[in-house]
């Protein structure tokens, strides 16, 4: 219902957007009044490790909780704040929350990595390194529990500079994913020259999985491909037995995805982490 919603919200937003600026500044307005209200939320979705059955870690997932129509789904108003410009502070928000969370959530799953997508916007500008720095210090968080997910649109258009971020990320101690792996314009083999340490398959072909022999085949090669660099692989949208299944016999390392669990607030996923170790440890 709420997806719905959403849906119907984003055609009268986008049509909005393209009618006039004026109304891209009325939206970035009612975005900025909402990160003020503090209207956004992170949700948490757990990645399995395949081998060990741990949750190896938790991807935060923003929420926008809106008064009136309910929650609004990411892919509803990310772009929008990409296109305005409150992509920025809405980005230093969630580092901030991510890491404050990340912070508690240390002191009683202290294995549990944090996840955090990074628009390109927010990797590309001049001082993210330095407030991502700051951000750490002040939360005063291991950054060796941190992990940023990029896109390949984030990395490969600027790819020297990238080059020299992902490096420095790796001197921090924090391990940088590419995110939706395989929809993007690049080749398998650009990946060599990133400092890499997780694929994740884009849910598109994990979809495909149980149906079509030539899907299975693409994310098998895509898994030997990414271990012959020592990168590792998880696997998005997991949704069935059948689908975890295949990707273990390809020996594929993580899985995330409603077959393991929805994204959800933070209070739940106390509650699931619990539950789990008391299952399988
Ligand atoms: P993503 O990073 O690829 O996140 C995975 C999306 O797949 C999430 O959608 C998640 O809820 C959904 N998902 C997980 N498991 C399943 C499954 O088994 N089946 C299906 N059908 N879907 C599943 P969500 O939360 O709506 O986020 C959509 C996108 O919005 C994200 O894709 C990411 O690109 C962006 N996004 C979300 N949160 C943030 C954020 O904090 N910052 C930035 N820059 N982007 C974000
Ligand atoms: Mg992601
Ligand atoms: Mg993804
Ligand atoms: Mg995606």
């Amino acid at each position: 219902q709420a997806k719905k919603n959403g849906r119907n919200q984003y055609a009268l937003y986008h049509d909005e957007m393209h009618s006039d600026g004026k109304q891209l500044f009325q939206l970035e307005t009612a975005l900025r009044k909402a990160l003020d209200r503090g209207e956004f939320e992170l949700y948490y979705q757990p990645q399995l490790d395949i081998k060990t059955k741990q949750i190896r870690a938790v991807e935060a997932l923003i929420r926008w909780n809106h008064p009136e129509k309910g929650f609004i789904s990411p892919g509803m108003f990310i772009p929008l704040a990409e296109e305005s410009g409150l992509i920025t502070p809405m980005s230093d928000w969630i580092m901030l929350q991510a890491c404050e969370h990340l912070k508690q959530l240390q002191l009683h799953f202290p294995n549990v990595k944090m996840s955090i997508n990074i628009s390109p916007i927010y990797f590309q500008q001049i001082d993210f390194l330095e407030k991502l720095q700051k951000t750490i210090e002040s939360v005063n968080v291991n950054p060796r529990l941190i992990e940023l997910e990029l896109t390949e649109s984030a990395v490969m258009p600027h790819a020297e500079q990238s080059v020299e971020r992902l490096t420095m990320l790796k001197t921090m101690g924090i391990s940088v994913a590419i995110d939706d792996f395989g929809t993007g314009f690049s080749t398998l083999s650009y990946l060599h020259r990133f400092p890499i340490d997780i694929l994740k398959i884009d849910q598109s072909f994990t979809k495909q999985l149980s149906q079509y022999q030539e899907d299975s085949a693409i994310v098998e090669a895509i898994i030997m491909m990414a271990h012959s660099l020592r990168i590792q692989v998880v696997a998005e949208g997991v949704e069935t037995k059948k689908q975890y299944q295949v990707l273990e016999k390809q020996c594929c390392d993580f899985v995330q995805g409603y077959y393991v669990s929805k994204p959800m607030p933070i209070s739940e996923l106390y509650e699931f982490l619990d539950m789990w170790n008391h299952l399988y440890d």
